[in-house]
């Protein structure tokens, strides 16, 4: 399957930042990279959509957001829902990442419900999952990702598997410069394979499992190159366009 690479710029940039980050993807896009040959996609700041999407608009590149809310519309000051995602050209947006799950308190359950907005809205979803340092130091790392995967995807139908992404994401790799070994990496992605075939059957093969924790071009090969790692979820290299097109670059076979 082709390799997935996507920015998630977190609560960054400008709209001086989003103009210099298009123009400068688009004219170093990589040739080898084209034609679906690697899948990217750039989550910016709500805010920030527009911009980008128009000036993404006919490239290869998706647009992507960071956070929905799961209900449709109504009283819900300073909320997003799925719809409105739709209606500005986007294509996937992240749930459950560990940043909304500690520090603003989202549970499996709310995860669940922006899942299934999202897939009733037609964008796809990248579902991150990820244990922390002291589980893993617990050795509790299978056991947890289980636990989030089985919460956020029950009812999942698999007539949606073709817009369903999964993100592994070692809480303890996100944004610290400490990026799980290729090895370490692998062996939890082999396990998230194991539980997305069990649950769907052959569909659970043909879902991308990215990686996400300080990865960069000097690791990114390394980690791509894993049996079951489909791709990256990048975050600080995301932000300058030269890092993010590098790692582009090591997605290419
Ligand atoms: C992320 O935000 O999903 C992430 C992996 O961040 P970083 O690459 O900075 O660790």
């Amino acid at each position: 399957m082709a390799k997935w690479i996507v920015g998630n710029w977190k609560m960054n940039g400008s709209r001086t930042h989003v103009a210099e980050f298009a123009a400068g993807l688009l004219a170093g896009f990589p040739a080898g990279a084209r034609n679906g040959a690697v899948r990217v996609g750039v989550c910016p700041p709500a805010p920030y959509l527009p911009d980008l999407g128009s000036r993404l608009e006919g490239s290869p590149v998706l647009l992507g957001a960071q956070n929905v809310h799961p209900w449709a519309g109504g009283a819900y000051t300073g909320e997003v829902s799925a719809p409105m995602l739709a209606d500005l050209g986007v294509k996937f947006c992240i749930a459950g990442h560990s940043e909304r799950r500690h520090l603003f308190r989202e549970t499996d359950a709310f995860i669940r419900e922006k899942l299934a907005a999202l897939l009733e809205a037609k964008l796809m979803a990248i579902l991150c999952v990820g244990e922390t340092l002291a589980q893993r130091e617990a050795g509790e790392q299978t056991t947890v990702v289980q636990a989030q995967l089985t919460a956020a995807l029950e009812g999942f139908s698999a007539a949606a598997a073709d817009r369903l992404l999964v993100a592994y994401e070692p809480v303890w790799a996100i944004g610290t410069g400490k990026t799980a070994q290729p090895q370490q990496a692998q062996e939890m992605h082999a396990f998230v394979r194991q539980w997305l075939k069990s649950r769907l059957g052959d569909l659970g093969q043909t879902i991308p499992i990215l990686y996400g924790g300080s990865v960069t071009p000097d690791n990114a090969r390394a980690l791509l190159q894993q049996p079951d790692i489909n791709g990256a979820l990048v975050g600080g290299a995301s932000l300058k366009v030269e890092s993010f097109l590098a790692i582009i670059q090591q997605a290419i076979n």
